[in-house]
């Protein structure tokens, strides 16, 4: 772990830094990894798995970059706000929040629990939410910064089987546009991504039947890459995308066009 300096990470002052939620496996890790290489130092948020964390911290360092990891669980609106406060502590300044923490709970509406509903929406929406909350003021101060939203090609189609997953990934296209326009007289954009079926441990247990049927009915007649989705999301947040904000980019080989 970096050694701190008068309450900041002992950090080179002119790298901007990212707080990627999810950050310890699958689509995160790539897109933590990716930003520490574009010259990002991160702020790596996770909900349990530490010695993955751990890894994804090793990861962005190997890049060149500052990196540290947080325990959160990002549905819960203290946790959000004691972790933020933590961030902005260690790192003086967020410049983008990527809002990639997800779960699925997946079933048939007529079995599907309240619990189930309620978690899903709770890590995939609300946390975005609480995320983006407790850095909105951070982000008006500084009159600048990136917000990207990982939705899903399920939030634009539906799934059978994922009427909660969907629901979530769906409302975090309103809250992206909302946000979008709230933001922009601040120069702040805010987009969201949609990837169609990424090769991460949420869908290593699909059986392989399943994936082959996937592949079916993808144009390009595969599953992505993390690094694939994660490339967008590099150059969301990056100078070049400035002009860019509200916006929903497909990552799905064309599934869901
Ligand atoms: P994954 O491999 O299952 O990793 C999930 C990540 O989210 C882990 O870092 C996990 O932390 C973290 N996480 C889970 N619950 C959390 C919580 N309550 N608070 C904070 N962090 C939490 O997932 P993935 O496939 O990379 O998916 C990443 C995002 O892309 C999700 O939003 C997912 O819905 C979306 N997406 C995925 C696909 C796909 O095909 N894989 C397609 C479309 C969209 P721990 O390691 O500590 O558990």
């Amino acid at each position: 772990m970096p050694s701190s300096k008068e309450g900041l990470l002992f950090r080179d002052a002119s790298r901007r830094v990212a707080l990627v939620t999810g950050a310890s496996r699958g689509i995160g890790r790539a897109v933590a990894e990716g930003l520490a290489a574009d010259g990002f130092d991160l702020a790596l948020v996770y909900a349990g798995n530490a010695e993955a964390s751990a890894e994804a911290v090793a990861a962005c360092e190997a890049a060149g970059a500052t990196a540290r990891a947080y325990r959160c669980d990002v549905a819960s609106a203290d946790e959000v706000k004691a972790t933020v406060g933590a961030v902005l502590d260690d790192f003086g300044a967020v410049w983008a929040l990527v809002n990639n923490a997800g779960v699925t709970r997946d079933g048939l509406l007529v079995r599907m629990k309240d619990e189930d509903f309620e978690r899903v929406v709770g890590v995939n929406l609300t946390g975005a939410f609480n995320m983006t909350r407790a850095l909105t003021r951070a982000f008006m101060r500084q009159r600048g910064g990136r917000v990207v939203n990982m939705s899903s090609a399920v939030g634009l189609m539906g799934n059978a089987g994922q009427a909660n997953y969907a629901a979530s990934k769906a409302g975090l296209i309103g809250l992206t546009k909302s946000v979008a326009r709230e933001l922009a007289p601040r120069g702040v954009t805010v987009n969201a991504v949609a990837p169609g079926f990424v090769r991460t441990d949420m869908t290593a247990a699909l059986p392989e039947q399943v994936v082959e049927r996937y592949e079916g009915q993808i144009p390009l007649g595969r599953l992505a890459d993390p690094s694939e989705v994660a490339a967008v999301v590099r150059f969301l947040v990056s100078n070049a995308a400035a002009y860019v904000t509200g916006e929903v980019v497909r990552v799905d080989g064309g599934m869901a066009m």
